[in-house]
């Protein structure tokens, strides 16, 4: 899963409006953007395999320090650390956590069964969904529709300040990079090119979330 992953960060957004979005948008990529480098220095391993399903070209051979459950967990509890360092109350910190935690079960859903519960051991877990490429672009857009939605409802409820311009330019980024990614960006060349690209798009996306949370007077 890719932009789904930005669901739970409007979800949980939506039950503490005061939480940064930032650290959300982080959060729930946050064993993505740790896998990405791993697997660029041989840690962790994926290899391109064009149409390996109908919606994706990676086959995740070995992830077991960042796509173990217990793994995310540990990534999760480190997040905790992280926001309770920021001085963060414990409601939040352990919000940051769940984002982390969504990760998993979100990539549970559309992954071939490459999920593992700790270290790289059988059985491994993935309910397949990316072999079906419509539905499983259409849950992510639902996800990320119904999540948004939540968010602003819920901001709006307690009278936090909506910019809904940056909502509208947040939201029209995010299906743009879900479309190109899903029917019209080739196949990626190498694993390079392939870590480049989503690390700077996670870094373009949590930019952007960082931004939606700066006191606005639209
Ligand atoms: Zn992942």
């Amino acid at each position: 899963m890719f932009i789904g992953h930005y669901a739970a960060a409007f979800y949980l957004k939506g039950r503490a409006p005061r939480l940064s979005l930032g650290w959300l948008f982080i959060a729930v990529q946050l064993v993505d953007i740790l896998f990405f480098p791993l697997a660029l220095l041989g840690v962790e391993r994926l290899r391109i395999v064009p149409y390996f399903t109908a919606s994706s070209h990676m086959d995740l051979e070995y992830y077991p320090y960042t796509h173990s459950l217990v793994a995310v967990w540990i990534w999760g509890l480190c997040m905790y650390l992280f926001g309770r360092g920021l001085k963060m109350n414990g409601k939040m910190a352990w919000l940051l956590f769940l984002a982390v935690l969504s990760h998993w079960f979100l990539d549970l859903i559309v992954h071939t069964p490459d999920l593992p519960i700790v270290g790289d051991r059988p059985p491994k877990f993935g309910f397949g969904l990316w072999h079906h490429k419509l539905p499983s672009f259409g849950l992510e857009m639902l996800l990320l529709m119904s999540g948004m939605l939540y968010c602003v409802s819920r901001l709006k409820a307690g009278h936090h300040l909506i910019g809904k311009y940056r909502w509208i330019v947040l939201a029209a980024v995010l299906v743009l990079a879900a479309v190109l990614q899903a029917f019209i960006l080739p196949v990626p060349t190498s694993v390079q090119s392939l870590a480049i690209s989503a690390l700077l798009s996670y870094s373009l996306f949590a930019g952007m979330a960082f931004f939606m949370d700066i006191r606005q007077e639209i």
